[in-house]
């Protein structure tokens, strides 16, 4: 899985990272095969040894998915990787294939559902145990690491607390006690941070997110060293988390453009957090990049640009939320996210809805919350859908 070309910059390797092809098709085919064929009996040996590359069979490997593999790895500065059928395969998969039975994971508390759904209810049924950290606490991270903890697992920007968590510190704090740290970079995108620039030894990402960006697929990858990804890979071939090709395809597609998309989506979810916040209707706004973000130095420091999310509480709370979400007239009100559609949702009684009152709280999921996932129509229509609503919910 060599890459048939790296060159110095994101644009670029996202665009020009192509498989080799048979045919002089300028966009490369969909590989719709479920096996590969053998040239010799002595190939095929060769192949199922892993003594030579080659696709056997597309629960293993494929040329699309290999493709979309190749860049992603380009892009996040890692050795290796695979693609899976959705970010949640890649979050378990990622756990599942590392840890065994008495291993613990330290994790920070504000995670995506499911991923806490893992740590909380299936992990346990196999003996791995979890201890949950607050990001403004930075010593209890290093007094909870057990002599037993085998990864660190976050996700930031978290999902929809928007926590930053310093990326360097947990670098180094994983190499002193020599555990795996496990980054969920699915808010970021490659484009705007590159957790193993700063020692993470696994980056996982739900791809159908931004990286699809047009609310299309579902997909994951897990990327990251080469001999972690090695384990990574022998789990994933035999359990059979496998992305469709077809999926990769778009996912590959995709990145093509996620340099500009992201750009845009920066740039205009920026401009809503700044002109939310003169808003007498909301008590506070939440955006990496704004000056009021806890923390917003580390933030403008680790990354390239604010993300396409933003977060505001309605001063009327879960009332006020509901007639928000109902008065809409342009934005979507829908559960995913990273689309060039703009879309509002309420974690407290849709994403997070599992989670406990208390557990909602201590991750900032107040009753009120609006995330916003800002998409790329014109940034004066967004924010006039957004100030009428608000109007209209008052
Ligand atoms: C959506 C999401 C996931 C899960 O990804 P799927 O592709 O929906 O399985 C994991 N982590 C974060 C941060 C997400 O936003």
């Amino acid at each position: 899985m060599e890459p048939l070309h790296q060159f110095d910059n994101f644009e670029t390797n996202a665009i020009r990272i192509q498989n080799e092809r048979g045919e002089r098709e300028h966009s490369t085919p969909i590989y719709f095969t479920s096996s590969f064929v053998f040239e010799d009996a002595e190939q095929a040996r060769a192949m199922f040894a892993d003594e030579i590359p080659g696709n056997i069979y597309t629960r293993f490997s494929n040329p699309n998915n290999n493709e979309l593999v190749e860049k992603l790895c380009a892009l996040e500065g890692t050795e290796d990787g695979i693609a899976t059928a959705s970010g949640m395969a890649a979050m378990f998969v990622s756990m599942a294939s590392l840890l065994r039975s008495g291993d613990h994971v330290l994790a920070s508390r504000s995670l995506f559902g499911s991923t806490h759904q893992i740590l909380t209810v299936l992990l346990p049924r196999w003996g791995i145990t979890h201890t949950y950290v607050d990001i403004t606490n930075p010593d209890e991270w290093e007094s909870n690491i057990q002599p037993n903890t085998k990864m660190i697992f976050v996700e930031t920007p978290s999902n929809p607390a928007l926590d930053v968590i310093d990326l360097e510190w947990l670098g180094k704090l994983a190499r002193k006690h020599n555990v795996i740290l496990n980054v969920d970079n699915c808010f970021a995108t490659p484009y705007l941070q590159n957790p193993a620039k700063y020692g993470a030894h696994l980056v996982t990402h739900s791809a159908t997110k931004f990286i699809d960006g047009q609310g299309r697929t579902i997909g994951g990858a897990i990327l990251g060293t080469k001999e972690l990804i090695k384990e990574v890979r022998f789990f994933a071939r035999h359990t059979g988390p496998s992305l469709s090709p077809f999926n990769a395809w778009i996912l590959s597609k995709s990145l093509e453009t996620l340099a500009v998309r992201m750009e845009r989506h920066c740039q205009s979810a920026l401009a809503i957090a700044t002109r939310l916040q003169g808003n007498p209707s909301i008590t506070t706004v939440k955006y990496p990049f704004l000056a009021s973000h806890p923390q917003h130095d580390l933030a403008r420091r680790q990354m390239r640009l604010g993300g396409g999310v933003v977060t505001f509480e309605l001063k009327g709370g879960i009332e006020q939320g509901r007639k928000f979400l109902n008065a809409l007239q342009m934005l979507s009100h829908t559960a995913n996210l990273g689309d060039t559609r703009t879309i509002a949702t309420h974690p407290a009684s849709t994403t997070h809805s599992k989670l406990k009152e208390e557990e909602r709280m201590a991750v900032g999921i107040t009753p009120g919350l609006i995330r916003v996932s800002v998409g790329l129509e014109h940034v004066d229509d967004i924010f006039r859908d957004i100030e009428q609503a608000i109007e209209a919910s008052r």
